[in-house]
């Protein structure tokens, strides 16, 4: 079975959560909104956290019950930032998902440029006889705001300098 070529967009999950026969709820339309938005992988706390408003939202529990839900319908995967908890993302068919994560602060970027493995993962392919090859890769590092780059602090004015 192939997967349908829809356009990846809240009301196109929201359609094939409809055709699970899940009830759309504010609070499940909601989540969907907040990981559109995102742009980054979020945890659980931080789905929840964002869909709050005037303090009102989805509880945790009604928040992970969505996620591994979207997970396995492979509309959403995880993304392992080597930290203590979860982090999910989009999983849009038609994109492609590696990351640089900063150690220091915690920034996350979606790399954009093209990924540079696509020869590796065709040779792996080859060599292992296996199809359909995909991969999810996590860079490691400093960012350029908290990295040996960023420019040393001005020295304190005001000293005695003999
Ligand atoms: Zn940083
Ligand atoms: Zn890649």
């Amino acid at each position: 079975m192939t997967a349908p070529t829809l356009a990846f967009t809240p009301e196109a999950i929201l359609n094939r959560l409809r055709a699970e026969g899940l009830r759309i709820t504010a609070s499940r339309r909601k989540i969907l909104e907040v990981l559109f938005q995102a742009g980054k992988p979020l945890s659980l706390q931080e789905i929840q956290d964002l869909t709050l408003v005037r303090r009102k939202g989805p509880d945790y529990a009604t928040v992970f019950r969505m996620m591994t839900l979207l997970e396995s319908l492979h509309l959403v995967h995880k993304v392992n930032l080597q930290r203590s908890c979860s982090y999910y993302e989009l999983n849009d068919p038609k994109k492609h998902y590696d990351h640089i994560v900063c150690t220091r602060c915690g920034k996350v970027v979606v790399i954009d440029i093209p990924c540079p493995l696509r020869a590796t993962e065709e040779h792996i392919a080859r060599h292992y006889g296996f199809s359909a090859l995909t991969h999810s890769l996590e860079f490691f590092g400093t960012c350029p705001d908290c990295g040996p780059l960023r420019p040393a602090k001005k020295r304190r004015s005001g000293g005695i300098d003999i």
